[in-house]
């Protein structure tokens, strides 16, 4: 029979394994599909191409995913590759198969360039964000994996490059999704390629010893077993030489030679229940000699991609150290195939209740999916939408940059260097013209024509961008470089807003009267004003606000109406006598808290510690004897309007924030988790991550497993704080996140 019909038919069967109601028709039409569609094409190695496609949809099958996904695998490179398209895909497969092969080419087009750390982080967020379907990333990695092990006829520039891709994209992220086979094998074929001499070396040691290795792994075995059948425990128990890699970072993180590698075998015992897991422990610790500190318990801790073991190593008679894992049979198959295992559960336990919020709750987290779907439902259309808030695209040379979710083209430019932005011309998305409202998408490569001659930045574009980065440094292009245009457009904005609201330019800027309106408004002359109205730092609408309840309060509102500018009652009113105008033009402006004291012109504020407030949030201020106002939270406990003290009530000022580039604030949170290890670093790295400055973290353990963190940090204002807020809140255990409310 033709051998590739014959690999067809080993996979119809495969699949029919563990799907009972096959529609084997529709599997065939999807093998002939392909195979006509490569037709005449060839891989290097001089197969017919269809040979690839078909060993993907194994690999698939062999992680026991749907049927759907099985037919993408088959069609995996149809899009790309031949004259297919997306309609008659979905025409003749249906809508999901088709949006599942796009997806894949998807990966498949992206670019790589190899990186620095965070560049790479960025890059695997990327990759899990534009596949959308959690299955996407899982033939993408079946895909990847087929074409390592065929690397060999590829040109040696070629085997080097997407080894390190492998090595730095697919390996991490098949560990994040916890198919620790997958993982070993693709980081084992990739170090083949990236360090032949390494490999060679240490392959060809344990090949060397294979047989000593052989009668050691038999005997430990055997022990085992004879010891378990002693005790009654029904188990599984097989021992192997670790991975290639795994010996390898070992040997070269800690300048070791493989005589020296403390743990060179596992031991696995597999058995039916937790209680079983720790009775063997006892029996193994009672059989060897374990060694210190080398205990772990990933049952009661489990990892985060929901691995779980307990593992412990200890020494035999022999004095050859080895590593003991023992786990369920459930464990095992999670941890050998991660997030797909999911799908394995479906097919072997048809009886077994399924889709218990345990079995769920993991990939739940891993996704961090808001979703309360039915858990059949949520297994089919497992989307990937942890980074739904942020967006990754390319510049030219293949750096990577995070922006927010609908971000254009300008909020690009602007992350570059404000220069770049300032002198913005155009710009091109994966090579094609678009304009500056255009909505970057994951992946997109996003070039910035620049020209000297360039204008600058336009007012408009501080309604297109979405990140406050780009919206600041506009701001203040306009703030510095267009100082007579910003007047000349915030004048015109101001007098047609005071038009519409009847007041007379006449009778704001009289001598007894625009001191008083210059303080509310904030600036120190008229001309200052309309420059911040002119780049966008107030608006126009505010400052006659303003400028009416100030009128209100001077008892001056009808007579401004009539545009008469009568005598002045002002004086005798709030400032106080000590504070003079001129200090009052002063500090309104240079104000380096970024709070401004009504009624008082340049005195001392601090923020309270009890409350720490950011910009945004709604303030009172205090003022205290000696140490100037002391800002609070509108909700902190110890403003609260029905405490006051009576004789304290007209110490109570209000305060508001400017409205200008802040400066950073200090606030405090506290986050509750479900105590376990790795916890603080989750929480730092997430800190790290939404780049906020970090003064100060402490975490504590409490008496019923919880963890307490006390965090203080710097951020500019409420925005920033509720983000950073979120990021904590998707950290694994973490279920409570508070700011500090006064004590
Ligand atoms: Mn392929």
């Amino acid at each position: 029979m033709d051998p590739i019909l014959e690999k067809y038919q080993a996979l119809e069967e495969r699949v029919r394994a563990y799907t009972p109601n096959l529609d084997a028709q529709r599997l065939y039409t999807a093998f002939t599909y392909a195979d006509a569609a490569h037709h005449g094409q060839l891989r290097k190695s001089g197969e017919p191409y269809i040979i690839h496609p078909l060993a993907v949809a194994e690999i698939v099958a062999d992680l026991g995913l749907d049927v759907d996904s099985v037919i993408s695998a088959l069609l995996h490179d149809c899009l790309e590759d031949t004259s297919s398209t997306y309609e008659e895909i979905a025409k003749k497969f249906g809508e999901p198969v088709a949006a599942l092969v796009e997806g894949v080419t998807k990966l498949t087009k992206m670019q790589y360039v190899s990186k620095e750390e965070e560049q790479m982080e960025n890059l695997r967020k990327m990759f899990m964000a534009m596949a959308q379907d959690i299955r996407v990333i899982l033939i993408k990695i079946c895909d990847r994996l087929h074409n390592m092990r065929t690397m060999e006829y590829q040109s040696p520039k070629k085997q080097r490059e997407k080894s390190l891709e492998t090595m730095e994209i697919y390996a991490p992220i098949a560990h994040r999704l916890g198919m620790q086979k997958l993982k070993w094998e693709l980081e084992d074929t990739s170090l083949r390629y990236l360090d032949p001499v390494g490999y060679k070396e240490i392959q060809e040691e344990l090949a060397s010893r294979s047989a000593a290795h052989e009668e050691f792994k038999t005997s430990i075995e055997g022990r085992i077993a004879q010891r378990m059948a002693q005790e009654g425990i029904r188990c599984k128990v097989y021992g192997r030489v670790k991975h290639v890699y795994s010996i390898y970072r070992k040997m070269y993180a800690q300048h070791k030679t493989l005589n020296e590698i403390f743990d060179l075998y596992a031991f696995r015992v597999i058995v039916d229940d937790i209680p079983e897991c720790y009775n063997v422990l006892g029996c193994i610790h009672d059989m060897f000699k374990p060694v210190l500190g080398r205990f772990k318990d990933y049952i009661g801790t489990p990892k985060p991609n929901m691995y779980q073991s307990l593992h412990t190593t200890v020494i035999g008679g022999e004095g050859i150290p080895f590593e003991v894992q023992i786990r369920t049979f459930e464990m095992h198959q999670t941890a050998e195939y991660g997030v797909a295992a999911h799908w394995k559960y479906k097919q072997g336990m048809a009886n077994k209740q399924l889709g218990s919020e345990q079995d769920f709750e993991w990939v739940r987290k891993l996704l961090e999916s808001q979703q309360d779907t039915d858990a059949e439902e949520f297994l089919s259309s497992l989307k990937v939408d942890m980074f739904a808030d942020e967006v990754f695209v390319f510049s030219p040379k293949g750096d990577v940059k995070s922006l927010p979710a609908g971000a254009t083209p300008i909020d690009f430019a602007y992350s570059v260097h404000s220069a770049v932005g300032n002198s913005m011309v155009g710009t091109k998305v994966n090579g094609r013209m678009v304009p500056y409202d255009y909505q970057l998408s994951n992946g997109d490569i996003v070039e910035v024509l620049t020209s000297k001659a360039a204008k600058g930045p336009s007012r408009d574009w501080l309604k297109l961008c979405k990140s406050n980065e780009a919206r600041n440094k506009i701001r203040q292009w306009f703030k510095k470089e267009r100082r007579e245009e910003n007047i000349i457009t915030g004048r015109a904005a101001f007098e047609n807003e005071l038009k519409h609201a009847k007041i007379s330019m006449a009778s704001i800027t009289a001598e007894e009267v625009l001191p008083f309106i210059l303080r509310k408004v904030r600036f120190g002359t008229m001309d200052e004003l309309y420059a911040a109205i002119g780049y966008g730092g107030t608006t126009a609408t505010k400052a006659v606000a303003r400028v009416k309840d100030e009128l209100l309060r001077l008892g001056r509102l009808n007579e401004a109406k009539m545009s008469q500018s009568g005598k002045s009652t002002a004086e005798s009113l709030i400032v106080p006598q000590t504070v003079s105008v001129e200090s009052l033009r002063g500090s309104n402006k240079h104000s380096d808290s970024g709070i401004i004291v009504e009624g008082l012109g340049n005195c001392t504020v601090k923020f309270s510690k009890c409350c720490t407030p950011v910009p945004g949030d709604p303030v009172v201020g205090f003022i205290t004897r000696g140490y100037g106002v002391s800002v609070h939270r509108m909700d902190c406990p110890n403003a609260d309007p029905d405490k006051r003290k009576p004789e304290e009530l007209d110490r109570w000022v209000r305060v508001a924030w400017l409205e200008e580039n802040l400066p950073a604030y200090k606030t405090a949170l506290e986050l509750a988790a479900k105590d376990r290890d790795g916890l603080a670093l989750d929480v730092t790295m997430a800190l790290s991550t939404a780049k906020v400055k970090v003064s100060a973290l402490s975490a504590r353990s409490t008496a019923d497993g919880n963890a307490l963190i006390n965090v203080v940090l710097e951020v500019k204002d409420r925005e920033e704080l509720n983000s950073v807020i979120n990021r904590l809140h998707q950290i694994h255990g973490v279920y409570e996140v508070k700011r500090n409310s006064g004590n």
